[in-house]
C-alpha cells in the first residue's frame, strides 16, 4: 500500500521521462504565472505518499499547502463522495435544500469556537472567497467601511484579498485595490525591532495598531481586524496570547468585529480543530472564523462561521453562489469532520510536531544558518539566516532545500517574506517512519546545500 511505503527515485533524472513529458506539454497549455518548478506529476496520492507517473515515490510535507490534513484519497471520503455523486452532485442552495449541507452547516457552527452560542454558517468554495465574505458579512453587521489586515497576512488572490494579502508580488499591475484596507504591523517576534522581547515587544506591535487608528482610519470606522492565527504563507508565526488578548479588548473597545482566518491553520493542524480554540483557553474568541483547505479534503469548499445576530444583519442576496456548499464537498467534509474526530488527528498533530520541532532545535545547535524553529502543533516553521546576528535572510539556501529534497522523494515548500522559511504541512495521517525518512533527507539536504554554498 503506496501510503505506508518509504519514498523512493526510480528514474535516473528527475523529472523522469513521462513526466518529463507531461510538464513540457503543461509549459506550452497553461499560464507559466501559475507557478511550479516541482518535477513531479502525480499518478495517484494515498496518505501523505504520491506516486508519480514514472513510478517514483515522494512524502509529502507540504499537502496540497494545507489541504490535505486527512491525506490523500481517504478511502472513508473515497466512499461517502461516490455515495453523493450516484445521488446528485449538484443542488444549489438557493434553489434546493440538501441535507449535508445544513448538517455540515450545524457542524460546523457547533465546533468553531466564535463568539455567541447561536452560530450560523455560510459555505463558499476557496478560502479567499471565505475572507472576503467574512469581510462582507463585518460590514453589513458594523454598517462600517474599513478594515485593517498584518503585515505577512496572506488572505487570496481576489481583488479584495489581493489588497489584504501584504506581499504585493502577488499583486503586480492588478490595482486600483479596493479602498479601506489598512495595514498594521503583525508581532513576528523574531524580527521585533530592537531585540524587543516578552511584554515590551506586544507593547511595541499593540502601539502600532494604536497608530493605524491614527494614521490610517478611526476606528469607529473599522468594521474587522483580520488575524491568521498562525501565518502561513507570512512564515509560520504563531499569534502571541497576549497580544490576541489585547486585540480582542480593542475590538471590544471600539465594536470592532474580529475574523480569526484559519484557512491554513485550521482542521487539527495546530493540535486542536481550530487554532482559535487556543485562543479560547485563554479567553478569548474571533467574533467570525473562516476555514477552507482541509475542510473538505480537496474539493472546493469554505466556510464562515458566526453567531446569529452577525449573519442575519446581512441583507438578502448579498452573499451567496453558484457552487457554494456543493454535496460533494459537504459529503466530503462529514466525513473529514467524523474522521479527524474519530483518529484523533489533532493529538497527533500534537505528537508529529514535536517530533519534528526536536530535530529541528538537534539542528540549531550544529547548523548556524537556523534563525528560528517556531510553530504550534504540526504547523511547523524552520527559519533560515545567512547570520544570526544580523538576522539576515537566506532565500538561495531554501530554495536549493526545495529542489534537492525533491530529488531525493521529499516534497517541502518555503514560506515567508522573505521566502526563508520551510514550512512544515504533512498530512496528519504520515507514519512514523515517513516523517523520520522526510527529516533524514532534509538534514541530507541542508548538509550538503551548505557545503556548495559555502565552498
Ligand atoms: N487565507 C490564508 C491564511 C491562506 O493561507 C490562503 C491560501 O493559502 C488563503 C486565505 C486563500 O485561500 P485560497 O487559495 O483557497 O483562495
Amino acid at each position: 500500500m503506496l501510503r505506508e511505503e518509504l519514498p523512493r527515485i526510480v528514474t535516473d533524472t528527475l523529472p523522469g521521462p513521462r513526466a518529463a513529458e507531461v510538464i513540457a506539454r503543461r509549459a506550452r497549455a497553461v499560464p507559466s504565472a501559475v507557478r511550479c518548478s516541482y518535477p513531479v506529476v502525480i499518478r495517484r496520492g494515498e496518505g501523505a505518499m504520491v506516486e508519480d507517473v514514472d513510478g517514483n515515490r515522494f512524502v509529502d510535507w507540504v499537502g496540497g499547502v494545507g489541504v490535505l490534513n486527512i491525506g490523500y484519497s481517504h478511502p472513508e471520503v473515497v466512499a461517502a463522495v461516490k455515495a453523493q455523486a450516484d445521488d446528485y452532485f449538484h443542488a444549489m442552495a438557493n434553489i434546493v435544500t440538501h441535507e449535508g449541507y445544513v448538517s455540515l452547516a450545524e457542524a460546523l457552527a457547533e465546533r468553531a469556537p466564535v463568539v455567541g452560542e447561536r452560530r450560523r454558517t455560510f459555505f463558499a468554495n476557496s478560502g479567499a472567497e471565505a475572507d472576503e465574505n467574512a469581510v462582507k458579512i463585518a460590514k453589513a453587521f458594523t454598517g462600517r467601511p474599513n478594515i485593517i489586515v498584518f503585515s505577512g497576512a496572506f488572505h487570496g488572490r481576489t481583488l479584495l484579498t489581493m489588497a489584504m494579502t501584504a506581499k504585493k508580488a502577488y499583486a503586480k499591475g492588478m490595482g486600483p485595490f479596493p479602498d479601506g484596507v489598512y495595514r498594521s504591523e503583525f508581532p513576528y517576534l523574531y524580527r521585533a525591532p530592537g531585540a524587543l522581547e516578552g511584554d515590551a515587544a506586544i507593547s511595541y506591535y499593540l502601539d502600532r495598531l494604536e497608530e493605524t487608528f491614527e494614521n490610517a482610519s478611526l476606528p469607529e470606522q473599522v468594521a474587522a481586524i483580520v488575524v491568521e492565527p498562525v501565518q502561513g504563507e507570512g512564515g509560520f508565526i504563531p499569534a502571541p496570547p497576549a497580544w490576541v488578548k489585547a486585540v480582542r479588548e480593542i475590538c471590544d473597545r471600539y465594536g470592532i468585529v474580529l475574523i480569526a482566518d484559519e484557512v491554513q491553520c485550521g482542521y487539527a493542524r495546530t493540535g486542536r480543530l481550530f487554532a482559535s480554540e487556543y485562543w479560547a483557553e485563554n479567553g478569548v474568541r474571533p467574533d467570525i472564523l473562516t476555514a477552507a483547505k482541509s475542510i473538505a479534503a480537496g474539493i472546493p469548499l469554505s466556510a464562515v462561521v458566526a453567531r446569529e445576530e452577525i449573519m442575519e444583519s446581512v441583507p438578502a442576496g448579498v452573499i451567496g453562489g453558484t457552487y457554494c456548499g456543493n454535496p460533494l464537498a459537504c459529503a466530503a467534509g462529514l466525513k473529514v469532520l467524523e474522521i479527524i474526530e474519530r483518529d484523533d488527528l489533532a493529538g497527533r498533530a500534537i505528537r508529529i510536531g514535536e517530533t519534528v520541532m526536536a530535530r529541528y532545535r538537534e539542528w540549531a545547535q550544529r547548523f548556524d544558518v537556523i534563525g528560528d524553529v517556531r510553530g504550534l502543533g504540526a504547523m511547523v516553521g524552520i527559519e533560515f539566516v545567512r547570520d544570526r546576528a544580523t538576522k539576515e535572510p537566506f532565500s538561495e539556501l531554501v530554495t536549493g532545500l526545495v529542489d534537492e529534497a525533491a530529488r531525493h522523494g521529499l516534497l517541502i515548500e518555503s514560506a515567508g517574506t522573505y521566502g526563508n522559511v520551510v514550512r512544515f504541512l504533512a498530512p496528519l495521517v504520515i507514519t512514523d517512519g515517513q516523517v523520520d525518512a522526510g527529516l533524514d533527507i532534509l538534514e541530507k539536504a541542508l548538509v550538503s546545500r551548505l557545503a556548495k554554498l559555502r565552498g
